[in-house]
This record gives structure tokens, C-alpha cells and sequence, in this order.
């Protein structure tokens, strides 16, 4: 099993790359926020204590994405690899996902982490705020709030893989098949 974390800011370019990237590798796809999105279609108790927070652009507590990270990867027991996509998005996930990979005796093999410029990523937010039909891209001021918890929460996940030396930087700046590009060539040579 070759599992990756696909990492960067809101915005990066996390979902867009995920799809082909799965379909190259054959991986499968664990996005926390897609998952988070589904249980809010659904009407679920635990949509229902994920959506306010979303629509604030915080984070929803790490018991509950955790415990929706465990249900996915047993009900995938025979699966190739996992792409972890917003997952994880802070240092108690990283170590609670590291300890359920040692359960199933494997691990991460790499970090992918998309480097986009801060004003490329205002940009690129803007215009999919315009189309996603997603209430937490429409609200500058909920994109600020989510630009934050990034930086508070979500990189010191970069240092704690640092310390594994599983971090692959990756120019995510261009179009989306010269990233892809670039993706291919770390994944195959890590
Ligand atoms: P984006 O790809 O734009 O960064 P996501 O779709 O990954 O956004 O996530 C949308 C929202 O879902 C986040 O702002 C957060 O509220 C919640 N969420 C998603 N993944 C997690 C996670 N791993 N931990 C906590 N909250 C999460």
C-alpha cells in the first residue's frame, strides 16, 4: 500500500490535482471536507455539528474528522494506496493518522505539499467563490478566517513531517497539467 498526504493552503489546488492523481495511481481519494459534505447533504448528526463550523471557516473538532478517517480506510481494507486530501489539518490528526497506518502496517510515504503564492490564492478563492456554490468560498471574510487557521493549525503539520523527512515542495503555480507534471515525477521517484 503507498499512501500520500496531497498538502497545501486552501486554494492550492488540493482537489483539482487529487482527481488526477487518483486516476493515475489508482489510489483511493479521503478528502475530509468532501466526506464533511456528504454528511451535511445527508442531514446527519455529525453534518450537523460540522456545518456551522465550515460556514465559519474553522475547523471541526479532530475527534470527529479522525473517527471519519478510521471508517474509511477499514471499510477499504484491499485498497491499492490512499491520497489524504484536508487531512490532515493539525498535528493531533497527523499522529492519530500515523497511529491507525501502523495498525494496518503501513504508512506515509510522502507529503506533497503545493506551493502557491498568498495573492494567487486570494485570486484563485475569489473566482471559485463564484462558481463552487460553496458558502465558505463566497465570504471574503470567512477566506481570511480559513487563510488563518491554516497558518496557526494547519503547517505545523509541514514541520512534523519535516521531521520524518517525508515533504516533497512542489511548484503549484502554472497550469494544471504542468503541476500534474511535476506531481507524477515526485510520486514516482520518492
Ligand atoms: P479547502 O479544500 O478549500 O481547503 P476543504 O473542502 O478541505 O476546503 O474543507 C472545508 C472545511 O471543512 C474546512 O474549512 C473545515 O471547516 C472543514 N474540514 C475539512 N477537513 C478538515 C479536517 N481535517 N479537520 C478539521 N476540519 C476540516
Amino acid at each position: 500500500m503507498t499512501n500520500f498526504v496531497l498538502f497545501g493552503p486552501p486554494g492550492s489546488g488540493k482537489g483539482t490535482q487529487s482527481e488526477k492523481l487518483i486516476a493515475q495511481y489508482g489510489l483511493i481519494h479521503l478528502s475530509t471536507g468532501d466526506l464533511l459534505r456528504k454528511e451535511i447533504k445527508n442531514g446527519t448528526p455529525l453534518g450537523k455539528e460540522a456545518e456551522s463550523l465550515m460556514q465559519k471557516g474553522q475547523l471541526v473538532p479532530d475527534e470527529v474528522v479522525i473517527g471519519m478517517i478510521a471508517g474509511a480506510l477499514d471499510s477499504n481494507l484491499n485498497a491499492n494506496g490512499f491520497l489524504f486530501d484536508g487531512f490532515p489539518r493539525t498535528v493531533a490528526q497527523a499522529k492519530a493518522l500515523d497511529n491507525l497506518l501502523t495498525l494496518k502496517k503501513t504508512h506515509i510515504k510522502a507529503v506533497l505539499f503545493l506551493q502557491v503564492d498568498e495573492d494567487e490564492l486570494i485570486a484563485r478563492l475569489v473566482k471559485r467563490g463564484e462558481t463552487s456554490g460553496r458558502a465558505d468560498d463566497a465570504d471574503p471574510a470567512v477566506q481570511r478566517k480559513r487563510q488563518d487557521v491554516y497558518k496557526n493549525e494547519t503547517l505545523p503539520v509541514a514541520d512534523y513531517y519535516e521531521n520524518f523527512d517525508k515533504v516533497q515542495r512542489i511548484d503549484g503555480e502554472g497550469s494544471i497539467d504542468e503541476i500534474f507534471e511535476r506531481l507524477k515525477s515526485v510520486v514516482e521517484t520518492v
